[in-house]
């Protein structure tokens, strides 16, 4: 084999070398479609904008899951109701679960997007982080009654992702019943 034939036999191997791997990486993407868990905010009363809004923020933080409205009359994974209790969340199971927005927080003046967005947390698997600052969801009501931020930090973000990640649960979180209030 001459020195020019060796090349051009190089150059036809790298080039089927890098159509493969291109190939491959184009079709990752496609492979982890996001799990979507429905919620029923039918009887959530004065807080359905405030848990589309806590919805919405878990849409934007992470891609492994999404969280979108049921159809009306269909089951959801998740029902959202108000009551005049404290605030919490009853996790049947990964994704499933019922979560109280209480009304005993809001009229102590906590911003109820993060109260939706931190049940919502826990419905996907992360537990209380308390006491804590602002910055993480899960601290809850220890980071006070100013604080509105109501998105997960990046811990609380790759907790998650792991949990739901490769388009089916990861079985990580407990699998049993639990119950946070706040
Ligand atoms: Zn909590």
């Amino acid at each position: 084999m001459t020195i020019r034939n060796a090349a051009r036999a190089l150059i036809a191997l790298l080039a089927v070398a890098l159509s493969v791997t291109g190939t491959q990486a184009y079709a990752a993407p496609e492979a982890s479609a996001a799990v979507v868990l429905t919620y029923d905010a039918s009887g959530a009363a004065e807080f359905v904008d405030a848990v589309d809004s806590g919805a919405a923020v878990w849409n934007e933080s992470v891609a492994n899951v999404r969280l979108e409205p049921a159809a009306p009359g269909a089951r959801a994974n998740i029902r959202v109701i108000a009551d005049d209790g404290w605030p919490r969340a009853l996790t049947t199971s990964l994704g499933n679960g019922t979560v109280w927005m209480g009304r005993e927080a809001v009229n102590d003046g906590y911003n109820t997007i993060r109260i939706a967005a931190h049940e919502l947390g826990h419905i996907l698997g992360l537990p209380d982080i308390k006491p804590g600052p602002c910055s993480s969801l899960m601290s809850g009501s220890s980071a006070g009654v100013s604080c509105t931020n109501p998105y997960p930090n990046a811990a609380e973000r790759s907790s998650v992702e792991a949990d739901f990640g490769g388009g089916a649960l990861a079985g990580t979180a407990p699998s049993g019943p639990s119950v946070h209030r706040d």
